[in-house]
């Protein structure tokens, strides 16, 4: 335990799918095997977008295999003592235990590095990713590219047979018909809820001064 680092800490890094969260988690771990460090990497196994592998390689040849995980509890139980740097990929399938463990692995003397999505297809906090951003020591929050205008894209669209999916559809939707872009808050689209927000917009503010 001596050769460890006596204070440990969590970054996140959020933002909406498409803004390179996943590129930023590989650089900081390709950084860490190069200093050296033992990596553990975790993802949820909802992901399957690597075909059930993601292998991060550095450059000196070592090279480290995500480990699927469905629970937190998973995570804590996967974590080997010796481990310096604890990386977890699309946090915000996990549940709210997360915050616990990734608190204690910190505690514990391990730099944790969390990566997910901070807003689901309605613009909600997704899963434990608010409460995530809240504990983390240091917080980066990516911006993709907007598919409809080209500004900076803070929220994933998600489409059903090209048009925008309705509020009340499931938060965790992989595969099938439906699928997803990177939109600002102008061009990003909830049916039901545009409607609601609209609706309270127009009853509790006031009348907008005439000239
Ligand atoms: P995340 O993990 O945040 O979903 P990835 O790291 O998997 O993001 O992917 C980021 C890459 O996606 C970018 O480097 C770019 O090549 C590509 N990409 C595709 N669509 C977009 C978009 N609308 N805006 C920005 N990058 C995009
Ligand atoms: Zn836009």
């Amino acid at each position: 335990m001596l050769h460890r680092a006596r204070h440990g800490w969590v970054e996140v890094v959020s933002g909406v799918m498409f803004s390179g969260k996943s590129e930023e988690l590989i650089r900081r771990i390709r950084r860490a095997l190069i200093a050296g460090r033992r990596v553990q990497l975790f993802k949820s196994h909802l992901d399957d977008r690597y075909g059930g592998q993601f292998r991060i390689s550095s450059h000196d040849g070592r090279q480290i295999d995500a480990e699927p995980v469905s629970s937190s509890v998973q995570v804590a139980e996967k974590v080997r003592r010796e481990t310096q740097v604890v990386a977890i990929d699309e946090a915000q399938f996990l549940d709210d235990g997360i915050c616990e463990v990734v608190d204690a692995l910190a505690d514990a003397g391990m730099r944790v590095i969390v990566a997910g999505t901070d807003m689901d297809f309605r613009g909600e906090p997704f899963g434990p990713m608010g409460l995530l951003l809240a504990r983390a020591e240091r917080i980066d929050k990516l911006n993709a590219i907007c598919v409809v205008c080209g500004d900076p894209a803070t929220r994933n669209q998600r489409l059903i047979d090209g048009e925008p999916a309705p509020a009340e559809g499931p938060t965790i939707q992989v595969g099938g018909a439906e699928s997803y872009e990177a939109r600002c808050r102008r061009c990003h689209e909830v049916p039901k809820r545009d409607r609601a927000q609209k609706e309270l917009f127009r009853t509790t503010l006031p009348a907008p001064p005439t000239a």
